[in-house]
């Protein structure tokens, strides 16, 4: 079994709406694969088709060898799931949260022990297992829902935007431990609204409005998106540049496709063309702007993300 996710043509219909329209994509062991969109997209849907909780209107998911739409009860015991409202109860410890969860997929109590144990160690929640849920923090928390997820060891796990509000150091905590799970062969699907979690994937997929936009390789998709160039200015007064060069763009002046505030700083995405950078320091000038400095960098993912959706839906 080559892949351990292959989607094919799904698509959800809710009455006349559609959520999911024809995607496809398939994700081998052991990766961790990134799904990407805005809210309302599309991810949460097409996540609970792979995992049989909702019935395809068109096409069909293969998890694990085994179609989810006809033999949903032989994947389950084999997958792992932490939605978004993860399935802690905050009234309970830690311990029993695991031993809750141990139960539902019928360990016994030797196995149950093993695996807390396992558990709890790798979550680097030893000591924390009598504090109940509702008094750890968020990124505790999170890491505790994604120990309960893998209690049962699944081959492949679906994370739907499991680091939500969290601050950056548990974050950066959370995947670290979720790659230890896949360099052990565990096939990680995972949502996220967070760019620096997105660079981390193996590979992603960028949905939009129910379709699949892009897909690849973090430094594929930027290659193949991005046949500009990315110019990230300092200018002293950063929200009235967007404006200039946005005018500018608008009346054919300049070859801009993108111009974007990032914090201070302002990146603006061009055509490759030679000057550029001198065209945009004239074009500043004759507003009163200054452009500040000025330097040609690699496109980050949020470029690239925020150009695909434009692309792909030019009034954005
Ligand atoms: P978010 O990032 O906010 O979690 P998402 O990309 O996961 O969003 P979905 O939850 O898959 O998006 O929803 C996609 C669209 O389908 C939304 O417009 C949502 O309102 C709609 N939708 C989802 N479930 C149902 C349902 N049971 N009945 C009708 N519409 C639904």
């Amino acid at each position: 079994m080559k892949h351990t996710i292959e989607v094919r043509h799904l698509s959800k219909r809710f009455g006349d709406f559609t959520a999911v329209r024809d995607v496809s994509f398939a994700v081998r062991r052991g990766e961790v694969f990134g799904f990407l969109g805005p809210n309302g997209s599309g991810k949460t849907t097409t996540i609970r088709m792979m995992l049989g909780l909702l019935r395809p209107s068109e096409g069909e998911a293969i998890v694990l060898g085994e179609s989810v739409a006809r033999h949903p009860e032989r994947i389950r015991p084999r997958v792992g799931y932490m939605s978004q409202r993860f399935s802690l109860y905050n009234d309970l410890t830690v311990l029993e949260n695991l031993q809750f969860h141990g139960r539902a997929y019928n360990m016994s109590n030797t196995l149950l022990r093993e695996r807390i144990q396992e558990a709890l160690h790798l979550a680097d929640l030893e000591g924390r297992e009598h504090v109940r849920t509702r008094d750890l923090s968020g990124g505790w928390r999170q890491r505790l829902a994604l120990s309960a997820a893998m209690l049962h060891h699944p081959e492949v796990v679906f994370l739907d935007e499991p680091t939500a509000g969290v601050d950056p150091v548990s974050r950066r905590l959370f995947w670290d431990l979720l790659y230890q799970h896949a360099a052990e062969g565990v096939t990680v699907f995972v949502t996220t609204h967070y760019m620096d979690e997105a660079e981390r994937c193996h590979r992603l997929a960028f949905i939009q409005r129910g379709r699949l936009i892009a897909q690849g390789a973090p430094d594929e998709i930027k290659a193949r998106v991005m046949h500009g160039t990315v110019l990230e200015l300092a200018p002293p007064q950063p929200a009235a540049v967007v404006q200039a060069l946005r005018q500018a763009a608008a009346r054919g002046a300049l070859p801009i496709r993108e111009v974007a505030l990032y914090g201070t700083l302002v990146h603006v995405i061009t055509d490759p063309v030679p000057d550029v950078i001198a065209q945009v320091r004239e074009t500043l000038q004759s507003a009163g702007l200054d452009a500040g400095a000025v330097e040609t960098i690699a496109p980050s993912l949020e470029d690239v993300f925020i150009a695909c959706m434009r692309e792909s839906e030019p009034s954005m």
